[in-house]
């Protein structure tokens, strides 16, 4: 956040409160099969990570149903690759659950139920879906939902946080909807009291929540409180509603990251080998990427000398920026240098491959050690 990366949220402050309080909260994220994990992926794996460390209980899902479905993958492939994501994020310091998508019988039982809540002209306005598209995908994405959702049926309802790329923010929304669709009942807070209005609850579910409140009066599919606080009724209520049956799914939380750019100047991504960095490349092919990664520096080096570079363009600062220079006055001195004139993007390329060899070196380690303990 700090450095501009983590640039939005949605309903964060649920998560800012749990941290605080130190009462219970998830965190979740999620990882297609598709190929080898690379350093594009590193920023929400830290994310996830850095939330377990503050409290959270830490979920991961290997979307193989998705890598299968939408890019082909076959089942091997799946969890021959999330086993590598598993890996990477072990040895960043992962603790919590993880599991495959296809292997998780709860999870797809939980998607069938929001797939009673979703319909074929959302998921056209969201995901483009079109007359041809086929079941599968459809069945991919409200996985997702559901995976967002899992950690409240697996442990109990309470925030969850969810970090991802900014583009993931309309999926964010569908689940959201989809948790909410779910619930038994709305809360409002109207001037002077609270209402609790039931969207599908049995009427033995309604006439608890009166009886939860004395002097609460229960109407035609509501009942109105006084002199209670909202936040004391949702806790009631929830409490309620699992009673009876239902799921008390407190609505999911995002942040939102910014993507770090590929060494090709576009975005980082596996079907362009030149613009990733995987973590078992060989050394010379790490150097090799990084020293032809596109800068932010000038034409000549007169002009550099003169003008300085242009940090804010160049795939390498923005390398160290996300992940290589932990240290926040080494990397604003790296700027002010560039800046300035004061360095030679060789000499830049030069010093950053040597901290990226030596991150994959210690990296890699801890992957194997890692690796060993997996269970698929
Ligand atoms: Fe990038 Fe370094 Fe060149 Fe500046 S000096 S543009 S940070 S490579």
């Amino acid at each position: 956040m700090r450095r501009g990366i983590v640039v939005g949220q949605r309903d964060y402050r649920q998560i800012a409160s749990a941290i605080k309080n130190r009462s219970p909260f998830h965190v979740l994220t999620g990882f297609m099969p598709s190929g080898h994990p690379h350093l594009g992926h590193l920023m929400v794996m830290k994310e996830v990570v850095w939330h377990v460390q503050q409290g959270g209980n830490g979920y991961v899902t290997i979307a193989d149903r998705e890598a299968h479905a939408v890019r082909d993958m076959s089942w091997e492939n799946c969890r021959n690759y999330g086993k590598e994501y598993l890996a990477c994020l072990y040895a960043l310091g992962f603790a919590g659950t993880t599991y495959f998508q296809s292997k998780n019988e709860r999870l797809k039982d939980l998607a069938f139920e929001a797939a009673m809540k979703v319909n074929f002209s959302e998921l056209t306005a969201i995901y483009g879906f079109t007359p041809e598209t086929d079941l599968a995908h459809a069945d991919a994405v409200i996985t997702q939902v559901a995976d967002i959702l899992y950690p409240q049926i697996d442990r109990a309802p309470a925030p969850t946080i969810v970090p991802v790329g900014i583009d993931q923010d309309p999926h964010i929304r569908l689940t959201r909807g989809v948790a909410h669709k779910l619930r038994m009942f709305t809360i409002e807070e109207r001037d002077g009291y609270v209402s609790v209005r039931s969207k599908n609850a049995p009427d033995a579910a309604l006439e608890d929540v009166k009886k939860a409140f004395p002097g609460a009066k229960k109407y035609e599919g509501h009942v109105d409180i006084r002199g209670a606080p909202c936040a004391a009724v949702s806790v009631k209520v929830r409490e309620i509603e699992l009673a009876h049956g239902g799921w008390g799914f407190f609505t999911p939380s995002s942040t939102y990251h910014i993507f770090m750019p590929g060494l090709t100047g576009g975005k980082m991504s596996s079907s362009i080998p030149e613009s990733i960095i995987s973590f078992y490349e060989p050394e010379a092919a790490v150097r090799k990427k990084v020293m032809s990664g596109i800068t932010g520096g000038r034409m000549t080096l007169e002009e550099q000398k003169k003008l300085g570079g242009e940090p804010d363009k160049c795939s390498l600062y923005l390398l160290n920026v996300f992940h290589m220079v932990t240290d926040d006055a080494a990397l604003a001195e790296i700027r002010r240098k560039c800046l300035a004139g004061e360095i030679t993007c060789g000499q830049c390329k030069k010093d950053t491959a040597e901290r990226v060899v030596t991150f994959l070196k210690d990296f890699r380690e801890k992957m194997d050690v890692a690796a060993e303990t997996i269970e698929v």
